[in-house]
């Protein structure tokens, strides 16, 4: 029996010592998560903080990467909300900066991003990190205080999406309605004709171009620029007003009236794409482009 007690006092003991050492251990560790707590705390007051956005409203390249990184996912449902439609391969997006990670001979002052479709289908989009952009969003901007040389990061990012829906409606014409795409627009070209792939470009900026005009996130364009004489096309100095601010001009009523008649912006892509691109000479006069369309 004495021994059987001794036995269970020893083991109480025992007990009793771990218990009390557990305790104090758990209080020590509780006291330095709390210490440290208090000392991240103050380094954070101490500490400079990380700028996002200049009071001018200009991203900084931190404000870029983590406005990109927030809104990934929020990017695509609101795209497809937008265009009524789903997209139905992966998007990826990357932030970086092009002046240091592009060659010297083939950057782009002017590039805010580009795209990069795999064989997969699926694509990444990269955005340049510079500080580049007017801001995040000109739709809730203070709009009164940019013109339309300002370009905003939002705008930019569905501006890319849209090349990669414009991308899926040819996917989607192929493969799941055999309604045929022209050569121009689907890249199988065996004596590619430069009049055309200028055509080709145009249509494809200028539907990305309208449609963030459409959503409010691109200022309205009120220089309206439009080219002449075909000698226009071969200026380089012309291309930027051309291939994006005159492009979008020129479909705004075609995409809009099928919009109004079909409920949805692809329908009126699908045309485009069947039909070869406009030539200089319909670029330059919209009646023969739009009157041939079939
Ligand atoms: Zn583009």
């Amino acid at each position: 029996m004495v021994k059987k007690f001794g036995v269970v006092v020893n083991v109480n003991g025992y007990i009793k010592k771990g218990l009390s050492t557990k305790f104090s251990n758990y209080l020590n560790s509780t006291m330095t998560v709390i210490f440290h707590k208090i000392l991240i705390f103050f380094l954070l007051l101490v500490l400079p903080q990380e700028i996002l956005q200049h009071e001018n409203s200009k991203l900084t390249s931190i404000g870029i990467d983590n406005c990109i990184k927030k809104n990934e996912a929020e990017f695509i449902r609101e795209f497809q909300d937008l265009v009524k439609d789903t997209i139905y391969n992966d998007v990826f997006f990357t932030t970086k900066n092009f002046k240091k990670t592009t060659d010297k001979k083939q950057y782009d002052p002017m590039a805010l991003a580009y795209i990069d479709i795999s064989k997969s289908s699926s694509c990444e989009i990269f955005v340049n990190n510079e500080e580049k952009f007017s801001g995040y969003s000109y739709k809730s901007a203070n709009q009164s205080l940019f013109d339309e040389y300002d370009y905003f990061l939002k705008a930019t990012v569905f501006h890319e999406i849209m090349h990669y829906y414009f991308y899926q409606c040819i996917l989607e014409m192929e493969k799941i309605r055999n309604i045929d795409v022209d050569d121009y627009y689907d890249g199988i070209l065996t004596i590619p004709n430069p009049e055309q792939i200028y055509g080709a470009k145009f249509i494809e900026e200028g539907i990305c171009e309208y449609f963030v005009q459409r959503i409010g996130e691109s200022p309205i364009l009120k220089n309206n620029y439009k080219p002449k004489f075909k000698s226009d096309f071969m200026l380089k100095t012309k291309t930027f007003e051309i291939q994006y601010a005159y492009s979008s001009i020129y479909l705004k009523d075609f995409l809009d009236a099928s919009i109004e008649n079909s409920g949805r912006l692809k329908y009126g892509i699908f045309i485009l794409l069947r039909n070869p691109p406009p030539t200089y000479e319909e670029i330059l006069n919209p009646d023969l482009y739009f009157n041939r369309l079939k």
